[in-house]
């Protein structure tokens, strides 16, 4: 298989665009897509600061290389989370990143989960959970509600989160077996700002996972090959399997799936449930907005575990943003 643009061997073939390109013409392609995109869908200006939510992996990393290289001011945020058993995933992934905004010289705000809540995302979950459950509801609840405080107390104009395709294209596919409106209807390459609540934007939704990994190690970024050791069993990976599986069938069956569904999004086709449009409350001791008055769900879970360290507490009602 040839480059497309210079008869060069290609480094990569993407049959959904029945396109292959060298290594060079693809380390250039992603770049001016990502610009595409950011367009297509006004995500941002070139005046606007850019915060973006870096974990150590191929995506994100890749993402916060591809906005530099474009010229846009983007810093980074990691959140430690303290999941250092076994392969010591956070210790590692962050290493990797400072390592990464260092090479760049690039600024990186570092929140740490133990300084903010006490405990670190496995004690934090086994505190607020009962039974043997994983700690993801309580880690996403975190990682949003840091997400959000940083980009507003520091005054970016965006946060970025460096979700592929297959991401999106996993949680569309759970999101419409389930038909659960009121996600479909947040979902998107953009979630506009709202009170109390930064704009997020997802810059890569358009390009395959195996595009970012080629785009990662075609690079030379060091990123985190793991999984965090949660991630295993979830059901986002049964449902990225299956859709692989489909892609093997019918090459730019998810890339399709995905575009038609925005199309479908923005002619109307969803709509909100009156009774799920709720007016929304601000938390009175963070500023973030909440489903019902009183503490968001993040400080209600802090509030608890501080004064009762020893007590097992569920916390119902997650907001989901
Ligand atoms: Fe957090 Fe679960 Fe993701 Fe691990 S897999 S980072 S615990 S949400
Ligand atoms: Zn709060």
């Amino acid at each position: 298989m040839k480059c497309r643009k210079c008869g060069a061997k290609a480094a990569i073939h993407m049959p959904q665009h029945r396109l292959a390109l060298c290594k060079e013409h693809f380390l250039e392609w992603v770049p001016e897509q990502t610009e595409r995109f950011i367009r297509k869908y006004n995500m941002f200006r070139r005046e606007e600061r850019i915060l973006v939510a870096v974990s150590g992996g191929k995506d994100s990393l890749s993402l916060w290389d591809i906005l530099w290289r474009l010229g846009y001011q983007a810093d980074g945020l990691y959140i430690a989370l303290g999941i250092d058993e076994g392969i010591r995933y956070s210790a590692e992934s962050q290493r990797l990143t400072e390592q990464f905004a260092a090479e760049r010289g690039l600024k990186l705000h570092i929140v740490d989960v133990e300084r903010e809540t006490g405990f670190p995302i496995p004690v934090l979950a086994r505190k607020t959970m009962r039974g043997q459950g994983k700690p993801c509801a309580v880690c996403g609840l975190v990682k949003r509600h840091e997400m959000n405080r940083i980009a507003r107390d520091l005054g970016y104009d965006v946060l970025a989160t460096g979700h592929n395709l297959d991401d999106e294209v996993a949680v569309l596919f759970g999101n419409t077996l389930n038909w659960s409106v009121e996600y479909l209807l947040r979902q998107g390459p953009v979630l506009p700002e709202e009170p109390g609540l930064a704009r997020k934007v997802k810059p890569l939704c358009r390009f395959y996972e195996r595009e970012m990994t080629a785009y990662a190690l075609l690079r030379g970024i060091e990123y985190i090959y793991e999984e965090c050791p949660f991630a295993v069993g979830s059901t986002s990976i049964a449902y990225k399997e299956l859709l692989n599986r489909l892609e093997n069938e019918r090459p730019g069956a998810k890339l399709s799936f995905y575009l038609s569904f925005l199309e479908a999004r923005q002619r109307g086709l969803f709509r909100e449930p009156q009774e799920v449009r709720q007016a929304l409350h601000l938390c009175p001791s963070c500023g973030q907005p909440t489903s019902a008055p009183g503490l968001c769900s993040f400080c209600r879970l802090v509030s608890r575990v501080k004064s009762s360290p020893s007590q097992t507490i569920t916390i119902p009602n997650l907001e989901n943003r």
